[in-house]
Parts: C-alpha cells; structure tokens; sequence
C-alpha cells in the first residue's frame, strides 16, 4: 500500500490565493486530480481552524477525512530574523499530529507577537532553529521540514537570505529536521550532489496557490494516508518516489533579470560576473547556480535516492493538443472528462498506456503523455520569477 501526498498547499485565507480553495472544493480536486493526503495548510489562521475543527471527520484509525480524501494538519511559517550577522527569510512546513497540539502552536505564536488573523503564512522574528525547539516541545510529534529549499528569498539554501548548509540553519536541531522539500526549480538529480543534505528524505509538493496548482508536485509515501504513516515517510524515508517538474520550469531556474529579457546558465555568469549585461543591476542568481555552489562532483548518499517522474501538468498538454488556453471552457472539461475516465491526472501522466490517453483524449494528447514520460522535451528555462516552458517534442 503506498499514498500520495501534497503537504504543501494553502487555503483561501493566504495571502494572493484564490479564493476558491475551501475544504470541499480542495476535497474534490485532490480526487480528480488523484491525490490520497492533503496537508489542510494554514492551522494558524483562526477561522481556516475553526472550519476544519467543524468539517472534518475522524475515522476511527484517527484519520481526517474530508469526502473521499485524508488530511493532516499542517501550515507554513515565516522566519525573518538575524542570524551570523546577515538578515534571514526561512520557510518551514509544520505538521501537527491532532488540534489540541495545534492549539498549543497557536498559542505559542501568538506569545511571539505573531498576527496570526492575517496571513495563513503567518511571520515571526524568531530563528528557524528556535522555532524548531519551539514546536517540539509543544509536542515532539510535531515534524518540521524547510520549504523550497533553493528559491532565492525565504528558501533554507537560498541565494538572497539563504544559509551555506542544513546545521548552519538548524543547528542542535538538525537532527530533528526529517526532510527538505526541493521547490519546484530543482529535481532529486540536483539535491542529490549537495553535502549539505545528507541524511535527510527529499520531497516535493506543489505551493498551490489556486485549485488547478494542487498536485503539480507529488511525493508517494508507504503507507496508509494518515500522520502515522506520513510520520514513518518522513523520519524513516519511507519515500517511495516523488513526482515533479521538469526543474527548468520553475521560476527560478536559471541566473538573470527579468525586466531586461536576460538569462543566463551558471558557466555564462562566472565568465561575466553577476550583473545583468544590460542595465548593470545584479542577476537574481537562480536555483541551477546555487546547487552547483553547494554541490561537489559526486552524488552523495546513494541509499537514500529515490526514484522520480519529471511531468508537465495535464492542462498544460491539452492546452497545447487542442489549441486553446489552459483556462479556456474546451480545456477545463477536456481535463475533467479525462481525469474522470482514467482515474486522476497523476494516473494520466504516469501510467495509463497509449490506447486508452488517445481513446480519452485524442492521438495528440497521447503523443504529448508519451513524449514527456521519455523526456523527449524542448525547453525555455525559467529565471527571475518567469516560469519556463517545457514542451513535448510533438508533429
Ligand atoms: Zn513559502
Ligand atoms: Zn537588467
């Protein structure tokens, strides 16, 4: 038995969401789209809290349910503060096991001055280890993983306000951070070369910040879906594979400066220095550069690899198949007819063979499936905060 999770998503009560991403609505896309285990996000918010405390059933495994899909409780923090005399952004993933525990993590922030009512991604000013210590003795069943670990600003590893290695951030609690999750501009194949990781399980998930994002990032955990098993996934890596995008479609794969059109590959910038060639102001240095700053030649700590699917989202293939805008009335029934006669969009990349992608969706579609599994791809990576494309190699 294995599930897939996405732990890393958020609710109508974070800050540029949609507003559409309410529990039944979240319910029925995890479904389309075929995920087991949802994260609830924002536990902070108050009135996000008070909606899951009223909606969510508990199976007698002591599993949440909302219709046909399970949930754990779990949020985003911000940590901003000083730390080796350089200001600090972190994101952190907290999990909590049950609501009186959260409650606690409220509390607890709230006594750190945090406004909890605001953002469901709520700041504190205290340190990324501190607030570890923090969660953990409110209950050391509380796990913690750093979030998109590369992106320039608020990633763990990041180039703006970003440390050099895990222990440099987390210090005496490093031990206790099971996992880190990539983002979406890097793959396993870049985490794998950094020393800086050993040790610790690699995942991914999406940052939906709407409902058709949930998902676009997957990992697959042993297990049954539900925090007993999620916690044995993550501190025992008992990852079975992760599933993600092609790394130079994230926003921040590459070096350069989006207003001025200009990208760069690490080798280019170490030529030419790190200032944009056309108007002088500095590159933001992309995820591809500061994996190779942290990285040495050989690939660390083969035992904990696992395997993973590079993917583009299904929407973005029929937009591509039928000629049409990925948000246009053609496309969004297309996608959930599909997703309905296959049995979900991460079954429909992965596995569901020729005959039945082109009986569902055309030969078109299926070619396009088909190519991106063998990675026969054309790529515009993405730099600055412009998402890359990926494109099958199709007609
Ligand atoms: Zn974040
Ligand atoms: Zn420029």
């Amino acid at each position: 038995m294995s599930f897939t999770a996405d732990l890393h998503l958020h609710s109508r009560f974070a800050y540029a969401c949609s507003k559409d991403l309410t529990l039944p609505n979240m319910a029925s896309w995890a479904e389309m789209k075929g995920i087991d285990l949802l994260s609830t996000a924002d536990f902070t918010h108050p009135a996000w809290l008070s909606e899951l405390e009223g909606c969510l059933s508990q199976t007698p495994e002591g599993h949440l349910r909302y219709g046909g899909v399970s949930f754990v409780l779990g949020t985003e923090i911000s940590c901003v503060f000083k730390q080796g005399g350089r200001s600090r952004r972190v994101h952190l993933l907290v999990f909590a096991p049950d609501f009186p525990t959260v409650h606690g993590i409220n509390d607890m922030l709230t006594g750190l001055g945090a406004k909890l009512n605001g953002d469901g991604r709520p700041t504190v000013t205290v340190s990324a280890r501190d607030l570890t210590a923090r969660i953990l003795d409110i209950s050391p069943q509380c796990m913690l993983v750093p979030a998109h670990i590369w992106t320039p600003w608020y990633g763990m590893l990041g180039s703006k306000s970003g440390f050099d290695a895990l222990d440099e951030c987390f210090q005496d609690m490093t031990p206790h951070i099971p996992a880190v999750e990539t983002g979406l501009s890097s793959d396993p194949e870049m985490n794998w070369r950094v020393p800086a990781l050993a040790g610790k399980a690699i995942v991914s998930f999406s940052d939906a910040h709407s409902l058709p994002n949930m998902g676009r990032e997957l990992t697959v955990f042993a297990g049954e879906p539900g925090y007993r098993d999620l916690s044995a996934g993550l501190n025992k890596n008992r990852v079975e594979k992760t599933i993600e995008f092609f790394p130079e479609e994230g926003k921040y794969h590459l070096n350069g400066h989006r207003k001025c059109g200009v990208s760069q590959s690490p080798e280019e910038t170490d030529r030419s220095g790190s200032r944009c060639p056309e108007c002088g102001r500095p590159m933001t240095l992309g995820v591809l550069h500061r994996v190779e700053e942290l990285s040495e030649g050989e690939p660390v700590d083969e035992a904990l690899r696992r395997p993973y699917d590079s993917l583009v989202p299904l929407v973005e293939l029929l937009s591509l198949s039928l000629g049409r805008g990925r948000n246009t009335k053609t496309v969004v029934e297309a996608y959930q007819r599909i997703c309905h006669q296959l049995g979900g969009e991460v079954r429909v990349l992965t596995r569901a063979n020729r005959e039945d992608l082109a009986q569902a969706g055309g030969d078109t579609l299926a070619e396009a499936v088909i190519k991106i599994r063998e990675r026969q791809v054309q790529i515009a990576p993405g730099f600055d905060g412009q998402y890359g494309t990926v494109r099958p190699m199709i007609g």
